[in-house]
């Protein structure tokens, strides 16, 4: 089925015999569709299929939806916790991600879960992927996100391999507002920024997913036992388990940035082609080793001199979000055309369609 909006225009309620009538073209979610014609249980409504762009009907603040509402399309990522579905809004045709994590933990604790997911995640911050609604069903959380055609910065990367300095200073500028929105605005800290968690789509939009569902799933890790988090991005003071606020991510966001220019994790593994194998070795480098830099003989001085304000050891020696915007990287770059859209959308191979 293409992508559809709904314009809700014209609702007709049938009479009980056309409803039979209607019955046969039921599919098993109860929709039937033909061109611009949208029939279920509930009439019948006229679907523009010109009208992409068009708000969507259903917003954050809707507590109205449940799972039943929604048809799964596919399969579109797996990550440690769980499963990751396109799915679609049975009534309004909107696309929608579902991300079910599994727990095995008792009734109260999830429910209690699912209402900080929700408080967590109800931002309308543009650089945020929105969370629309979050469910405790079935041994499971299941949170309904904004979908991201794109897919994540990590999916990208494995297309292009690596992203030049213009369209990285672009992408870098988007990921700081949402940071400062979290950091300065909601006082969070997301911590575990890495490139699976900043999501692109056709628009050229660049998102932060998943804040704060690492540290309610840590916090409960002892019961869940589920959670098996990255420690690729984790600052030298979050592997000392020392305190730590949200300079944390600032360490982590340049060591996406520098792996996104170079199209490999910043610290090597001691076998040159294996990955990291011993966690614990890698850990041990991040805390006793100097941090990585970009190497000043293939990218600008202003991207080096980022890349070195993020990865600086101490964390007070970091700039903050806000900072950051001031960045001569992030400059440099503001009053050029920069076409992320098209970027996204062409490079490597074609957005996944439905
Ligand atoms: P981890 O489980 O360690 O956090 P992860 O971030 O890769 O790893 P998920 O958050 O479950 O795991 O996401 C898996 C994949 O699903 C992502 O890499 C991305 O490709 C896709 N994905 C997640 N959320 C969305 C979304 N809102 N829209 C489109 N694709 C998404
Ligand atoms: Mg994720």
């Amino acid at each position: 089925m293409k992508k559809g909006t709904l314009r809700p225009s014209l609702k007709l309620s049938l009479p009980p015999s056309d409803e039979v009538a209607f019955s046969k073209f039921l599919t098993e979610s109860g929709t039937f569709m033909d061109g611009d014609l949208l029939v279920n249980r509930d009439g019948v409504r006229i679907v523009s299929q010109s009208q992409v762009e068009t708000p969507p009907l259903i917003q954050p603040s809707d507590n109205q939806i449940s799972l039943a509402d929604f048809d799964a399309i596919k399969v579109i990522g797996k990550g440690n916790g769980g499963i990751v579905r396109l799915v679609q809004h049975k009534w309004t045709g909107q696309f929608f991600a579902l991300k079910v994590i599994q727990m095995n933990i008792e009734e109260s604790a999830r429910k209690q879960i699912a209402q900080e997911l929700k408080i967590n995640q109800s931002s309308q911050c543009p650089y945020v992927v929105v969370c629309y609604q979050s469910f405790y069903d079935n041994g499971a959380i299941s949170i309904i996100l904004e979908y991201m055609d794109g897919g994540s910065l990590a999916d990208f990367l494995k297309k292009v391999k690596n992203i030049p300095e213009s369209y990285l200073s672009a992408i870098c500028y988007q990921v700081l507002k949402g940071l400062s929105y979290l950091h300065h605005e909601m006082h969070i800290i997301h911590r575990d920024l890495k490139p699976s968690n900043l999501l692109v789509n056709h628009r050229g939009e660049v998102k932060i997913t998943d804040f704060g569902v690492s540290a309610i799933l840590q916090g409960t890790a002892g019961q869940a036992n589920t959670f098996v988090g990255t420690y690729n991005y984790m600052s030298p003071e979050r592997i000392c388990g020392s305190k730590y606020g949200s300079r944390s991510d600032i360490w982590s966001l340049g060591l996406v940035l520098l792996e996104c220019a170079t199209g490999h994790f910043p610290y090597s593994p001691p076998q040159q082609g294996e990955g990291w194998t011993n966690v614990y070795e890698l850990m041990e480098t991040i805390v006793d080793q100097p941090p990585p830099c970009a190497p000043n003989n293939q990218f600008s001085p202003e991207f080096c001199s980022f890349i070195s304000a993020c990865l600086k050891k101490e964390p007070k020696d970091r700039q903050t979000a806000n900072d950051l915007m001031m960045h001569p990287f992030i400059k440099m770059f503001k009053g050029v055309d920069i076409d992320l859209a098209s970027y996204f959308t062409n490079a490597g191979s074609p957005l996944a369609t439905f």
